[in-house]
């Protein structure tokens, strides 16, 4: 078995660490800062993210730590009416919201996990020099009194948008370094806006967004020309301006905890492999944090990445599977920098292009479907994989789609009537292969890869979401990658193997 080790503990990295973890891959994960980071960063997380993190079993100590924000409003900064507001309770997912929590919250929370499953963070010990070869790679890890120089099987680039994995690598961000400021505060708020959705403020000199935390405290940020480099850290009294200029009057600004400026830039590594190196979250694109999709992005090439290093690091699977990483997120990320980059342009226009940003915002108000689009796009469960080499059909098509999420239909309980969720089936590590009827030969051509659940006998599938025969096979990430007709263990052996590279004429 290969070892696995982690650059950075930031969200990515812990995702990451975590997950192989539980895979029961030897893992360490090293941060070259020697505490964690204070600064509140990242603040909202996603329902598709949510799902990953539930898998890990961290959402009750998540949710703890945040608070529930039911939409996203679009609000005039001028007048300080709603423009319009996307409800999220009717997205398609367990937990149709936004949770916002400062990111070194979600970082213990991880963190805590790791620990618990074996992988405390190693804290000011910094990667300095990489290099691979056919077997390995070899890396020196730096910390106040001395230098390792270790051997490991694979490494995870999750160290940040400066990543010095991505440097050592020859390999770099490609895009828009253009660069667009932000005025950033994580304060104490007053304000007669209910504490239930995120506010996206449209003005003519810039966007400003409010995302509201527990208790008091709220992040508020603007977008502003470039501060210039060298400037001091914005005052509260700065802040405060921009909020009575943009968010209509209608927010004060106390007791501040961060006050900061922020440059983003819109790019993205042309590979996220590079052999036995894989770059993930920052590392890997780095974007706008209009529609807050930066930690989420991230965490969710952590969840899509770490199921299959754990196959190649075990043995099991051919690392060629690692190419599907790349495949199935490069795309992704490409979304995210072009969609973000898009919001943040959409919430600062004014003339042509603002009355034009207008009529969107009309039809978002106004028509349902546009709306519901733009909920289901805001919490990331659109997101799938239908084109990758990993999603396959056999036979008919069934109700179930390959490369999409799993559904979570309503009253899917338990054999003796218990309520359960394909989420919480998905808190074993490994496949989950949902199969109609008992079918025979499936255990043995599934192997210890994973769990074979019976619908109609230990589960109950009212509404038969799955359909009504066949099987369909969920990866340890949520997704559907084989459906088939027919409960076949031909048909899954076939799959393992030209599919994801694992050799089953006995599973591993
Ligand atoms: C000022 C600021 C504000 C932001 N605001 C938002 C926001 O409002 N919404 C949003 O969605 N996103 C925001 N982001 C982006 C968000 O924080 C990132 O998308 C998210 O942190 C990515 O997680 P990551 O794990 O990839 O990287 P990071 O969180 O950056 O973690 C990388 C880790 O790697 C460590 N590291 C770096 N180099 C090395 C090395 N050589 N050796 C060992 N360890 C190393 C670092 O110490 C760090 O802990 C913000 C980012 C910044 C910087």
């Amino acid at each position: 078995m290969d070892d696995v080790l982690v650059i950075g503990a930031g969200p990515v990295g812990l995702t990451t660490a975590c997950q192989l973890a539980r895979s029961g891959v030897p893992v360490r994960v090293v941060d070259a800062l020697p505490e964690p980071t204070t600064e509140s960063r990242a603040v909202g997380v996603h329902a598709r993210s949510l799902e990953m993190l539930a898998a890990l079993g961290v959402l009750p100590a998540l949710e703890a730590r945040g608070r529930r924000m039911g939409s996203l409003a679009m609000v005039d900064g001028e007048t300080g009416e709603d423009r319009a507001r996307i409800p999220l309770d009717g997205v398609a997912s367990r937990h149709p919201y936004v949770l916002d929590v400062a990111q070194p919250d979600t970082e213990a929370v991880l963190a805590d996990r790791a620990a618990e499953l074996g992988v405390p963070v190693e804290r000011g010990v910094r990667m300095t020099a990489l290099t691979q070869d056919r077997d390995g790679v070899t890396v020196t890890l730096t910390s106040d009194d001395h230098e390792d120089v270790v051997r490991v099987g694979w490494v995870v680039g999750a160290d940040g948008g400066h990543s010095t994995t991505r440097h050592l690598l020859g390999t770099r961000l490609e895009g828009d370094f253009h660069g667009q400021h932000f005025a950033m505060a994580d304060v104490d708020i007053d304000t007669d806006l209910a504490p239930d959705s995120i506010r996206v403020f449209t003005h003519p000199e810039g966007l400003g967004l409010l995302f509201p935390l527990v208790g008091a405290r709220a992040r508020v940020m603007f977008l502003v020309d470039d501060p210039g480099s060298g400037a001091p850290d914005p005052t509260l009294a700065q802040i405060q301006d921009l909020a009575d200029a943009r968010m209509a009057g209608r927010v004060r600004v106390h007791d501040p905890r961060w006050l900061t400026w922020f440059e983003v830039h819109h790019a993205q590594v042309p590979r996220y492999r590079h052999d036995r190196v894989l770059l993930a979250g920052d590392a890997a694109h780095i974007h706008s944090p209009a529609g807050a999709q930066g930690m989420n992005t991230g965490i969710q090439d952590a969840a899509n990445l770490a199921w299959k290093l754990a196959l190649v690091a075990r043995g099991a699977a051919a690392p060629r599977l690692l190419d599907t990483y790349h495949d199935e997120r490069h795309p992704v990320g490409a979304e995210v920098v072009r969609t973000t980059t898009r919001l943040t342009d959409v919430g600062t226009a004014s003339g042509a292009f603002g009355a034009v940003r207008d009529a969107a915002l009309f039809l978002v108000g106004h028509v349902g479907r546009v709306r519901d689009a733009a909920a289901t796009r805001l919490a990331e469960v659109s997101i799938g994989y239908r084109r990758s080499s990993l999603s396959q059909q056999a036979g008919r098509p069934g109700p179930v789609r390959p490369g999409d999420h799993a559904p979570d239909p309503q009253g899917l309980r338990r054999a003796d009537g218990t309520p359960v969720a394909v989420e919480d089936l998905l808190t074993r590590p490994g496949f989950l292969l949902l199969v109609h009827g008992d079918g025979p030969g499936l255990s043995e051509a599934l192997g210890d890869l994973g769990t074979v659940v019976r619908l109609g006998v230990d589960l109950v599938d009212p509404d038969a979401a799955y359909g009504d025969r066949g099987m369909v096979l969920v990866r340890p990430d949520g997704y559907v990658g084989l459906t088939a007709e027919d409960a076949d263990p031909e048909v899954l052996r076939r799959y393992l193997t030209e599919a994801l590279g694992i050799p089953t004429t006995a599973a591993v």
